[in-house]
């Protein structure tokens, strides 16, 4: 039999199998159902979501004992082959099931309710004889009437020949939008008896259809037609009415751009731009999947050679996938591309409603747009034809997806890369560690960018202000007298400033404040984590604790204590130091509701502020001339988090605060207050050293056994019951020691750094490795237990291969 079973991905969470499902294909859908549709199929007593990643002839069951396919969701599939193909090998990756990668790629809304419509393209005499009835007064058909009427065949060949095609109308808040229009009709003759037939007195009315004499077939608002000819709503229906005219429904994408942006041009490249572009080109023309770490200092111009590459991609015929943090998805950020490439780009970040983001990717799916801006699910963009990926700050850690499944935008781009047989940019100022390694060994080819762009803009100039001294010199505040005098200075000069408060995560840490002492774990090198319940300091990573000590170890000063502020102390500090300044504060608080992050940015580039206060959320991207000075409070926070990255995360965010000043013709300054300022990853931070803090840093992960010299995975168990999760953490740890080679450390189980989420208490174990041919094996047969036993015990396991922080 051609083509009469499907193998279907069922959406059944925590079955313990995951592998595809024959179905039979029924004969009224043999024609109409293809790979990457979505299907409902039985599974045991209900009708369940399937994805069909396969139709073929043969089945090793019987094929009497075989179910057919209950439903077909989508005549037109909503997956390409390429998707198909991705997700396989993703869900091996990252050790997940099949649906989950499936459904991550998909919009939200194709989960959500929705309606479905044919929408007629051409004009309705193309169509077949068939589906012309149907047309005849709309262009736009429910999807039902051709299911029921039994002509989904021809509906098929009309969606193939580009006729028709199928949009889903999410039901919730922020649909398709639609606008009523008015469709002059196409014959001039009719109109012309039209227009005799109206009696003379009719003056207005006999205007209007003159005038549509002159605009046959043509399409306007009413609102513009009644404004033009200045006659009323109830003349416009009459003439309507006559069949002059009709109304026809006429879909708009929402707008998701807030503004109109003003067409630019290229800029004449730098030496050192040129050079790199011309690699990235020659990798084009030559259709090899090179990956290219472009290493630039902030403000050195990586984003103009991505426009440029981009460019060349368009002109070529293929399409681009540019990836940015989320947090920099500013206006600023998108009006760059949308200036350069208009009405081709698409916008995907999280800012957006289920139905806008819908409207994007749709926009992607039909090939509207060629271009796609986004944060990290944009790597899955259904483009067929990608000429370039872009990964920009490729060192975020937001690229690394916390929840199933998870995987990395930087793998899976690199993968489409050979897919398309096309180049990948990672670019950033601070690499990650593992991508300049890779560029090191020349798995990666490096571009490098030393200068900034803009001539005469230099890097501005940093002072690291040693808090120690302030306290001894009887300065409580948590500012320096150096940052009070350099924030005076802007006040006076009207220039604007940034003032970044170094917030991280969760933790807190105790600190020595005459010394700068933090206490670290006597096993793992990491700092231990204040526990306020029990005034404990524990170790998250071998379960180490300890009490919290009233003396400092180091130097015996009593002022050791918990250490951490937030952006409202700090506002009410200014207040206090500067009543004159005007302050807008950007943290997790004000940035709640939709579009408020834009506000404040736009705000503060108006110059309505004086002082733009925030945490990490201002580190990116922002580009104002005004900007002279740059103060972080308190630079140590995140070099004291539970994390061998700590170092690295804190070298990145103080070259990335430092790069927003000066960044035009104003020198900048910076001023970096610190308890620690000798520690390598401050002070290499103050000449953006970049090559330096690598070399050091890649000792300290050397000597103590972390990335990228060694691979770690993270198993996490948690449970409602704390005495369960801790039981079911060591049997997984069990399992892993009897079914691993010695080679592979298992650190735990211990109590997760957040140990309760949820009221759920969490366990979790560590395992660094360098080669284990069985790990993978070893893990999926761990879940497959996991999954035929404990989940029914109420157990959650996770295993997380990369985690992006522990
Ligand atoms: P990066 O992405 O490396 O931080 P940008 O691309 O944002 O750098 O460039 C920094 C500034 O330099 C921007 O204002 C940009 O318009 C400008 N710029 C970039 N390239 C050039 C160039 N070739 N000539 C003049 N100005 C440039
Ligand atoms: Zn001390
Ligand atoms: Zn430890």
């Amino acid at each position: 039999m051609n083509g009469s079973i499907a193998e279907v991905i069922v959406d059944v969470a925590a079955y313990p199998v995951d592998r595809p499902f024959d179905y039979l294909i029924p004969e009224e859908m043999r024609d109409l159902i293809e790979s990457g549709s979505r299907v409902k199929v039985p599974f045991g007593p209900r009708n369940v979501l399937g994805f069909v990643v396969s139709i073929k002839n043969e089945t090793d069951f019987a094929i009497e004992k075989m179910k057919p396919i209950a439903k077909l969701l989508d005549i037109e599939p909503v997956l390409t082959s390429e998707m198909l193909t991705l997700s396989k090998w993703l869900k091996h990756d990252t050790i997940c099931y099949e649906i989950d990668v499936l459904q991550a790629m998909l919009p939200s809304a194709l989960r959500a309710k929705y309606e479905k419509f044919a929408v007629l393209q051409v004009n309705v005499e193309q169509l077949s004889f068939l589906l012309q009835p149907y047309f005849k007064q709309t262009k736009k058909v429910n999807y039902n009437v051709f299911e029921k009427d039994q002509l989904l065949h021809e509906l098929k060949i009309a969606i193939k020949q580009k006729q028709i095609v199928i949009e889903n109308v999410v039901k919730q808040k922020g649909t398709i939008k639609e606008v009523r229009k008015v469709k002059i009709i196409d014959s001039i003759t009719e109109l012309h008896t039209i227009y005799e037939s109206i009696s003379n007195r009719a003056k207005k009315q006999k205007e209007l259809v003159e005038w549509m004499m002159e605009h046959v077939g043509q399409i306007f608002n009413p609102k513009d037609i009644l404004e033009k000819l200045n006659c009323s709503d109830p003349v416009l229906h009459s003439v309507i009415e006559q069949g002059a005219a009709e109304f026809i429904q006429e879909e708009v994408y929402r707008e998701v751009f807030t503004k109109d942006v003003k067409k630019t041009g290229f800029l004449d490249l730098t030496d050192e731009q040129s050079i790199a572009l011309e690699q990235i080109i020659h990798a084009m023309e030559q259709q090899a999947s090179e990956t290219f770490l472009l290493h630039g200092i902030t403000g050195s111009g990586k984003t103009e050679i991505y426009l440029q590459a981009i460019e060349h991609c368009l002109n070529d015929g293929k399409e681009a996938i540019v990836l940015v943090p989320e947090i920099s998805l500013t206006p600023q950020m998108t009006e760059r591309f949308r200036s350069r490439f208009g009405e081709l780009v698409a916008v995907m970040h999280s800012g957006l409603s289920v139905g806008e983001k819908y409207d994007e990717w749709r926009k992607i799916h039909e090939g509207k747009v060629k271009v796609v801006v986004g944060a990290r699910s944009a790597v899955f963009a259904p483009f067929e034809n990608v000429g370039i990926l872009i990964i920009d700050e490729e060192h975020e850690s937001t690229y690394k997806q916390e929840d199933t499944p998870r995987y990395h935008a930087r793998d899976v781009a690199i993968w489409r890369s050979k897919f398309h047989q096309c180049p990948v940019i990672l670019g950033s100022a601070t690499p990650s560690l593992e991508s300049f390694a890779r560029a090191k060994k020349k798995v990666y080819t490096l571009l490098t960018l030393k200068n900034r762009a803009v001539s005469h803009s230099l890097l501005p100039q940093v002072e690291i202000v040693d808090m120690r001294e302030e306290l001894k010199n009887g300065n409580r505040s948590m500012f320096s007298e150096k940052l009070v005098d350099a924030i005076r200075t802007r006040l006076d000069r009207k220039e604007q400033m940034v003032l970044f408060l170094n917030r991280r995560g969760y933790s807190s840490f105790v600190m020595c404040r005459d010394c700068g002492t933090v206490v670290q774990c006597e096993n793992c090198d990491i700092s231990l984590t204040y526990h306020r319940a029990n005034e404990k300091l524990k170790c998250h990573y071998c379960g180490f604790e300890q009490r919290v000590p009233t003396i400092c170890p180091e130097c015996q000063s009593d002022h050791i204590r918990y250490f951490g502020t937030g952006t409202q102390k700090v506002e009410e500090e200014i207040a206090k130091l500067f009543p004159e300044a005007r302050v807008l504060r950007m943290d997790v608080d004000t940035t709640k509701t939709k579009g408020s992050h834009e506000r404040i940015l736009e705000e503060f580039g108006k110059g309505h502020a004086d002082i733009l206060l925030g945490t990490q959320m201002i580190a990116k991207g922002l580009d104002f001339p005004n900007i002279t000075l740059v103060g972080v409070l308190s630079a140590d926070t995140s070099l004291h988090l539970p994390d061998f990255r700590s170092a690295e995360k804190t070298f990145q965010l103080l070259t990335q605060v430092s790069g927003r000043a000066g960044r035009h013709t104003l020198p900048g300054e910076v001023v970096i207050q610190s308890y620690t300022p000798e520690h390598y990853a401050i002070e290499l931070a103050k000449d953006q050293q970049y090559e330096p803090f690598y070399e050091r840093e890649m000792w300290t992960r050397h000597q103590a056994g972390y990335p990228p010299y060694y691979y770690l995975a993270l198993i996490q168990v948690s449970h409602e019951d704390v005495l369960m999760a801790s039981e079911y953490a060591g049997k997984a740890v069990d399992y892993l020691r009897s079914n691993l080679s010695f080679n592979v450390s298992i650190i735990g189980p211990t109590a997760s750094s957040i140990s309760r989420l949820q009221n759920r208490y969490r366990y979790q174990c560590l395992i660094k490795y360098k080669v284990e041919p069985n790990l993978i094996d070893t893990f999926i047969q761990l879940i497959k237990i996991y999954r035929s036993d404990w989940i029914k015990k109420g157990i959650q396991l996770t295993v997380d291969l990369n985690p992006s922080s522990i």
